[in-house]
């Protein structure tokens, strides 16, 4: 005889976390009805039952479930695994399915198959609806199973509020005297990273956007596993396993761009990043004053050449944009040798390189040579045409900025320079990377920190960034500058101004996960542009992470830091590690007393034990009382909970539990 396999699904309007959620209308139509609709399309299934409460405030849910044709049971609010025992009983079940209502897309063919499992396995339960026993299920198609004659053991054994309220946590609780099973995922479907329960409002948003995208009472699981990776992918979320091809094309099309300190191609650097993320490009107009420094004039150029008497180019800006100073003056002229010479550049020790000069606040021109270039002008002699079709006029200087906000207001700073002309690992690779990490973050879920990320010119970008954003840039404690990413060399990194801020232990610990050796170079004044963001007006502990670091590698700033030195797999191999640093920072819990002044009154708040007097510190002070008095003490609103962990020699795990008892006490607020 076929046992009678009854699938129940436990709902109920009350919802702490989502009022009224069974309700909610998803594409327009109810949750419940989403599941029971759904579910109906199972086939070893003999009867479909809503279990609920006997409250008024579910009469609505019970009519849905009438009004789909699927019988209805109403037991006590709070005892859900004794509804779930009724429900059993009223259908006459042999075997239960537990159907969570939180799983809107509760695929039948799922649902099929942890039934076929249970009737092979011979086990006493069974489930597919997360990623459990290394199932590695996607979250939210399958179900539990187990037979009537175990529920009804279970629920006279299980006398615990919390297993009376949770109906198989019982069982989980006392793995050992049962045979629990986990259906294993099919391959389409072992994506234990994506989740399409309900939990909270923003979780029907992203299965909103799965429906806006074609998913339909219809749509078989697989299929709703492809669409929702699909906009991860266009999110970012997936990154950056694949990237190197998406990351080589971007280095293609940027690298030829002559960017300076102003100019189109700086605005056409920016438009092109914004393909990758949503930044706004901000103008700050020549002449403004930003704290010492002025907006110079914006510069362009169109050619540039030394020409022989026969018109023949010997230097040629079409063949390199290093071969011109940056910000030269536009000149036309015809001169000889000895007037050419001093106007002339060359790498000290790499003859085929062309080397990078500028002269941005000096009106000046010049032109950089190879060391063959060179003699062979020497040898000609003259006469030479000069000429540069530059212009340097009142314009603007761009910079772009991307506000990513998180659950706490409180900013991190990531920063790159964009004014380094066809120079791959100084300035390119850290543009590029910024970009892809920025996309990363603004894909996180549940996304902590708020992130201020902006490309800018170095120096003079950097100090009207923070000139234009003081009061904001001043409340934040870190940042990174991000550069010279993209080299074959050792990682390394570029401690903050104060070598004890947490910023450098996490880089030294994710740089030590790569199992490589790397360098440390301590803070200098020197560098980029944390200087700006380190000096005393913001005080930023600002670090990099590099590879083949500026200065250190024999090609900086020549024509030889191209595409053959720097790799988008190099690049995408550092982009790793900053992501890595982003989880590391994203974990990081800060916590704030709200009652700074003087001791806080335990016993007001639930917090002391019952009788005083009589309690002593405990040796060694590792009670749960004295850390709950070690972390009002020190809950500043700036030491994290690691640093309060490593002080107090607790691990961080143990404090972690009590700061949220203490945050839920409304004693500490999390920042
Ligand atoms: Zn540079």
């Amino acid at each position: 005889m076929t046992p009678r396999n009854v699938a129940v699904i436990q709902a109920r309007m009350g919802s702490q976390r989502f009022p009224g959620k069974m309700l909610t209308r998803l594409g327009g139509i109810p949750l419940l009805e989403w599941v029971v609709r759904r579910l109906l399309r199972a086939t070893t299934l003999t009867q479909v039952v809503l279990a609920t409460s006997e409250r008024a405030g579910d009469d609505a849910l019970a009519e849905l479930a009438a009004s789909l044709g699927i019988a209805v049971f109403r037991g006590s609010e709070a005892d859900v695994l004794g509804r779930f025992v009724g429900a059993a009983r009223m259908a006459g079940a042999d075997n239960v399915v537990r159907i969570c209502a939180d799983n809107p897309f509760i695929d039948p063919a799922e649902v099929d198959r942890l039934v076929r499992h249970f009737a092979d396995s011979r086990c006493d339960y069974a489930c597919n609806h997360q990623d459990r026993l290394g199932s590695n299920y996607a979250d939210g198609f399958g179900a539990e199973m187990l037979s009537a004659a175990l529920l009804e053991k279970i629920s006279v054994k299980a006398v615990e509020p919390r297993h009376r309220e949770h109906a198989t946590l019982y069982l989980w609780d006392h793995a050992g005297e049962y045979k629990l099973t986990a259906v294993a995922a099919p391959a389409e479907l072992a994506f234990p990273e994506l989740r399409f329960d309900v939990d909270t409002p923003s979780d029907l948003a992203k299965l909103e956007a799965l429906v806006s995208a074609g998913v339909s009472i219809e749509t078989p699981a697989h299929e709703i596993v492809r669409i929702a990776r699909e906009i991860r992918r266009v999110a970012g979320a997936d990154f950056p396993k694949d990237a190197s091809d998406e990351l080589d094309a971007y280095l293609q099309r940027l690298f030829p761009l002559c960017r300076s300190i102003t100019g189109n191609p700086n605005r056409e650097t920016l438009r092109v990043l914004q393909e990758i993320v949503p930044l706004v490009i901000h103008e700050v107009p020549s002449g403004t004053a930003v704290y010492d420094w002025t907006i110079p004039d914006e510069w362009n150029i169109c050619d540039a050449w030394i020409a022989d008497a026969s018109g023949r180019r010997i230097v040629d800006f079409r063949a390199s944009n290093l071969h011109v100073v940056s910000y030269s003056e536009p000149v036309n002229l015809v001169m000889d040798w000895a007037e050419l010479r001093p106007r002339l550049h060359r790498h000290p020790e790499l003859a085929d390189a062309i080397p990078y000069r500028t002269s941005y606040y000096k009106r000046d021109w010049g032109f950089c040579v190879t060391h063959a270039q060179f003699a062979e002008l020497e040898q000609l002699g003259g006469p030479f045409t000069v000429v540069i079709d530059s212009e340097l006029k009142p314009g603007s200087l761009s910079y772009g900025e991307y506000l990513v906000p998180g659950v706490s207001p409180r900013e991190i700073l990531l920063s790159c320079y964009i004014c380094h002309p066809s120079m791959a690992n100084d300035s390119l690779s850290g543009v590029l990377l910024t970009a892809f990490l920025a996309r990363h973050i603004a894909g996180l879920e549940n996304r902590h920190w708020s992130y201020r990320i902006v490309f800018v010119p170095e120096t003079i970008g950097a100090i009207a960034c923070c000139a234009r954003n003081e009061e904001a840039m001043k409340q934040i404690d870190l940042g990174l500058v991000i550069t010279t990413v993209g080299g074959p060399g050792r990682f390394g990194y570029k401690q903050s101004f104060d070598p004890a801020h947490p910023i450098n232990g996490m880089i030294e610990d994710v740089l030590s996960d790569t199992g490589a050796e790397f360098i440390t170079y301590p803070f200098d004044i020197h560098g980029s542009d944390e200087r700006q963001y380190s000096s005393q007006g913001f005080r930023i502990n600002t670090a990099t992470i590099c590879r083949d670091r500026y200065y250190e590698y024999p090609y900086y700033h020549s024509s030889l830091d191209d595409l053959s030195f720097v790799t988008a797999k190099q690049v995408a191999e550092t982009l790793e590690v900053y992501v890595r640093l982003v989880g590391r920072l994203e974990a990081r819990r800060i916590y704030r007393n709200r009652i700074p002044h003087c001791e806080v009154m335990l016993s007001r708040h639930g917090l002391y034990p019952a009788t005083g007097g009589a309690q002593r510190p405990e040796l060694g002070g590792r009670s749960e009382l004295d850390l709950i008095l070690w972390l009002l003490f020190l809950c500043d609103g700036k030491l994290d909970i690691d640093h309060i962990a490593a002080r107090l020699q607790v691990p961080s795990g143990e404090l972690v539990p009590i700061a949220d008892r203490l945050a839920d006490k409304g004693v500490l607020e999390l920042v």
